[in-house]
């Protein structure tokens, strides 16, 4: 849980990284498992048919995992790559030679106080809805658009209640695809829970109604799971949290506890049936980087999934999150700039409003929550401001224990005392 600086300071990381070191860290056990497999094939590549152990048994834990613990038996294959950013360019090489999705993935962005992340390459910043990222690059590329931010906390109208409001919002997507045209849209990419973009949870019946509209359509359903897989909801991945059926679930972070770059595309019976029946016409789908399914990679993620199973971290995570949130309300509920304490599993946050009466939000360029951060770093806990609402979000290593939730919590207390004049001034 804990990290020290270069004076000799500790501090409880509530971010486990970003959002990533799901075991915690100082574990010898994956160094130890990286030794063996760099001593036994330090490197194999994917392309032409090639492939490593390690990496032939991660796809085989990964699909019994969706199986069993998730209630997904239709994802059957899964594509490596070397880091979160990758599992989402394959993406559009598929939807290519996939005759039914001729065009790109499709959302509109509405907000620019709210946005979801995928990442930052070309293709992946242009599914990521945040404006600082599209300027200077001239982004989104061509055919991506973004959805309205379906926030209920932020961006409920007066009156509308959390059921209308998803119906609003998933009223706004069917109306997008019919102005595109549904034979032109290929797929519709989300975080099952937003992270970066707020770290709040989807508004009741949310995901239920889009895969209805999705399947009217025949439209492919992306679910990055980069930061909700292996754990961080409570569940072991936010497909089975949600009933989710996706198409292709994107996965890193939590699949090695970021102790080795790789990441994964999962896909389904359907599309891969779609791929290798096309490989005929067009040749296999070529797609790839030299270090994709490094086999150590595959040889760290599994003895990391090893200590998630054997000490039950999955578990723990539920456990504790209810915990760690119980304590969050107990003590902020009533503070005179918390508008919401959210969370699942040990993916939560505190929103701030500047004033709870007319839920009036803090001037976004005011940075207020960056406060709260600073001065919580000063009391030895890391939490992490936000950068697109007023959030302060907690991520912990799923290993926490209720006196480390305390003790954390203790520490964050007093940074949010700390920040109070900042956080009058901004008021
Ligand atoms: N998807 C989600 C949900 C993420 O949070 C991130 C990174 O934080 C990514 C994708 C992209 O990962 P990377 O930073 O490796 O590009």
């Amino acid at each position: 849980m804990r990290v020290r600086n270069h004076q000799g300071r500790d501090f409880i990381d509530c971010g486990a990284g970003l959002w990533c070191v799901n075991i915690g860290y100082g574990r010898a056990e994956l160094g130890e498992a990286a030794a063996k497999a760099m001593a036994e094939l330090g490197y194999y590549h994917l392309f032409s048919s090639y492939s490593n152990e390690p990496i032939i048994r991660l796809a085989d834990r990964v699909l019994a995992l969706f199986r069993e613990r998730a209630g997904a038996p239709h994802l059957s294959k899964v594509f490596f790559g070397t880091a979160d950013r990758t599992p989402t360019t394959p993406i559009s090489s598929w939807c290519a030679t996939t005759t039914i999705c001729a065009a790109s993935p499709t959302r509109r962005r509405s907000s620019p106080d709210s946005a979801p992340y995928h990442g930052l390459t070309a293709a992946a910043g242009s599914l990521t809805g945040i404006l600082s990222f599209h300027k200077a690059f001239d982004l989104p590329l061509p055919g991506v658009l973004h959805t309205a931010c379906p926030h209920f906390f932020r961006f409920g109208q007066a009156g509308e209640d959390e059921d209308a409001f998803t119906r609003r919002m998933v009223g706004e997507l069917k109306d997008m695809i019919q102005r595109e045209g549904p034979e032109t849209v290929a797929a519709f990419i989300a975080e099952p829970i937003m992270g970066t973009g707020g770290a709040f949870i989807p508004p009741r019946g949310y995901f239920e109604q889009v895969q209805a509209v999705l399947d009217e359509n025949d439209i492919l359903f992306i679910a990055d799971e980069v930061i909700t897989g292996f754990g961080r909801t409570g569940e072991w991945f936010a497909t089975g949290l949600y009933n989710l059926k996706p198409d292709i679930v994107t996965l890193a972070k939590g699949i090695t506890s970021a102790y080795f770059p790789l990441s994964a595309s999962v896909i389904s019976e359907r599309m891969w049936n779609v791929l290798r029946d096309a490989s005929a016409e067009f040749g296999p789908v070529m797609h790839g980087f030299t270090y994709s399914g490094h086999p150590v990679g595959g040889a760290v993620a599994m003895a990391n999934i090893d200590i998630m199973e054997r000490e039950n971290l999955v578990e723990n995570s539920a456990a504790m999150g209810a915990y760690f949130l119980e304590q969050l309300r107990q003590r902020f509920a009533d503070h005179p700039y918390v508008g919401d304490i959210r969370g699942q599993g040990l993916m939560m946050a505190i929103e701030l409003v500047a004033d709870r009466k007319t839920k009036r939000f803090f001037d976004h360029d005011k940075w207020a929550h960056r406060a709260i951060q600073r001065k919580a770093y000063d009391e030895g806990v890391m939490v992490r401001a936000l950068p697109y609402v007023e959030a302060v979000s907690f991520s912990p290593p799923l290993c926490i224990t209720r006196a480390e939730i305390d003790e954390a919590i203790a520490r964050f207390a007093r940074g949010f005392d700390a920040a109070m004049p900042e956080l009058r001034a901004a008021a």
